[in-house]
């Protein structure tokens, strides 16, 4: 494919066209930017829901059936295209973008390749939409981190561990969400839970966070690629 300028114009090209035909609400035409044989995966953006749809009729109709003024909009391109391979496609032009809904920021990804039917108008094998954070609620990161301003040496005042400990006994407030099962699943929403300030307690029936696997392995060892996982 072309150089870094016409892959950046195509790839902006490509986001201004979907962006534009969701906002009209031209539900056949956004979908008619897919591959006839293109995925489609969608992580809590256009509902409350895990989707993965396949192929240009799948896409319409949820395109049709979920749309409400909350769809994603404000498309634009983060980072640099690139040229990569995949499948039976042996040059796909793929690229990550933003995007918002009216409570959320998000991010995506896309694939597109040649129509052998239009080589103008590249289609999107795949693409992936995900929300990133909530408007209401941003990441405790960056500018939002929490800071430390006390002086801990002071008396009176509680240094980190204090706090810790008081959180943990749930000495100045009861939960509002209980997991049961510290495994990974439970471990991990925890863990987003407090990102998000939200007071959780986590239940295990083990004696010991981990019992779970440390009853069946030797070891601390997944067995697939590192890559893939994301705890
Ligand atoms: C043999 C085997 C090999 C695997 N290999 C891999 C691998 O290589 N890589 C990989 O990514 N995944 C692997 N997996 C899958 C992975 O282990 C599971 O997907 C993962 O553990 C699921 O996490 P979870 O938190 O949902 O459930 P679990 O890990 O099962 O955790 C559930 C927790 O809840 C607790 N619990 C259950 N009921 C209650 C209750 N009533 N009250 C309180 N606590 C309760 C349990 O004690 C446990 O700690 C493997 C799974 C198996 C069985």
């Amino acid at each position: 494919m072309e150089h870094s300028a016409e892959q950046r114009r195509i790839a902006e090209a490509w986001l201004a066209t979907l962006g534009a035909a969701l906002e009209r609400r031209q539900f056949a035409g956004a979908a008619a930017m897919m591959h006839p044989d293109g995925y489609w995966r969608d992580l809590l953006t256009f509902n409350w829901g895990f989707t993965t749809l396949h192929g240009v009729p799948e896409v319409e109709s949820w395109l049709r059936d979920t749309w409400d003024s909350n769809a994603p909009r404000n498309f634009r391109l983060e980072g640099e295209p690139s040229i990569a391979s995949l499948g039976e496609h042996s040059e796909t032009l793929e690229f990550f973008f933003g995007f918002e809904t009216n409570v959320a920021l998000g991010r995506g990804f896309v694939r597109l390749v040649e129509d052998p039917n239009a080589p103008k108008t590249p289609k999107a094998f795949t693409i992936l939409t995900t929300m990133k954070e909530l408007k209401a609620f941003p990441e405790a990161v960056g500018r939002n981190r929490p800071r430390e301003d006390m002086r801990v040496s002071s008396r009176g005042l509680e240094n980190w561990l204090d706090q810790r400990n008081a959180a943990r006994e749930f000495r100045h407030n009861d939960p509002d969400v209980i997991i049961i099962g510290a495994g990974q699943s439970g471990l991990m929403m925890a863990a987003r839970l407090g990102q998000l300030n939200v007071s959780t307690l986590v239940v295990e029936k083990s004696e010991r966070i981990g019992d779970v696997w440390r009853k069946r392995y030797h070891s601390l060892k997944l067995h697939n690629e590192i890559c893939m996982n994301h705890f």
